[in-house]
């Protein structure tokens, strides 16, 4: 990997319903600029100069800050995410999925599955509208070893970490001070492994709440969370990011679909019926 000199400076932004700012970050590797990720909301100038944004994941709380700011750089991302903001969502978490499962949604949790359903609508429009849409291998901050690509499938099917000299960026595959709502477990625990087994990285940069270290990244998924049983419960299953506000609204959820963790609250989308997603509490 290429060793320039990396600077991070952490972007936040927020809109409702989210319950605390999504983070983005703006790096430096030697003479080259990127962003990672770009949260909700406007961009600050610096950030929108940035000739590339690498995305973790298509969770509507990691892009919406391209349309709402209209980037206009290279957006660089894997195929599955770029096919999922172009408009095909996966089964279990797509438009027409959620819609299907109206129904089932509590009154209370309605709205926000609407916001997302926009939000992804809104996301969907710009990331057509955009010049600039490559895969990771043909990203220059990519191709020029600035940053690894970790595939990091878990709390999405579609997510990816990176690397970039001694910083972590692992979108929303920690949740510090918060839960974590995971798709499938087997593939988290292999990620998270896979993103420790990189020995370079020293700091961790999530997709909310603070950095940590790699001690705190491990305790997600050692010997501590496993005697705690790293999976508590089932999440009510909604498009993109919609936090019902405060975690005990979720108890109020059907039996089978609600969540044993006190501050558990982070909801994605999916088909009632399919596996996962699971709570994981911290
Ligand atoms: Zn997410």
């Amino acid at each position: 990997m290429n060793t320039a000199e990396v600077v991070v400076i952490r972007l936040e932004s927020w809109v409702e319903p989210l319950d605390r700012p999504a983070n983005s970050y703006l790096v430096s590797a030697g003479d080259l600029k990127f962003l990672i990720d770009a949260g909700v909301g406007q961009l600050p100038k610096e950030a929108l100069e940035a000739p590339y944004v690498l995305l973790t994941h298509w969770h509507w709380d990691h892009v919406l800050g391209l349309a709402r700011s209209k980037y206009a750089g290279t957006l660089c991302a894997s195929p599955r995410t770029i096919s999922y903001l172009r408009g095909s969502p996966p089964a279990y978490e797509g438009s027409a999925a959620a819609l299907r499962a109206f129904g089932d949604v509590p009154e209370e949790l309605k709205p926000m599955l609407q916001v997302s359903l926009s939000r992804n609508s809104e996301i969907k429009e710009y990331v057509k509208s955009m010049e600039s849409v490559r895969t990771f291998d043909e990203c220059e901050p990519v191709a020029r070893g600035l940053v690894r690509v970790l595939e990091c499938p878990g709390h999405s099917d579609d997510h990816v970490c990176f690397i970039a000299g001694s910083h972590a960026f692992v979108g929303d595959s920690v949740n510090p001070g918060s839960g974590l709502s995971v798709l499938d477990i087997n593939d988290y625990i292999r990620s998270m492994e896979l993103l420790l087994s990189d020995p370079r990285w020293l700091t961790a940069h999530p997709g909310h709440g603070p950095d940590v270290d790699r001690a705190y990244v491990s305790s997600w998924v050692g010997p501590d969370s496993q005697a705690e049983g790293p999976v508590v419960g089932r999440a009510p299953q909604l498009p993109g990011h919609p936090y019902p506000g405060e975690g005990d609204k979720l108890s109020e959820l059907p039996e089978g679909r609600n969540h044993a963790g006190g501050h558990t609250h982070n909801v994605h989308s999916g088909e009632a019926h399919q596996q996962g997603p699971y709570n994981i509490s911290r």
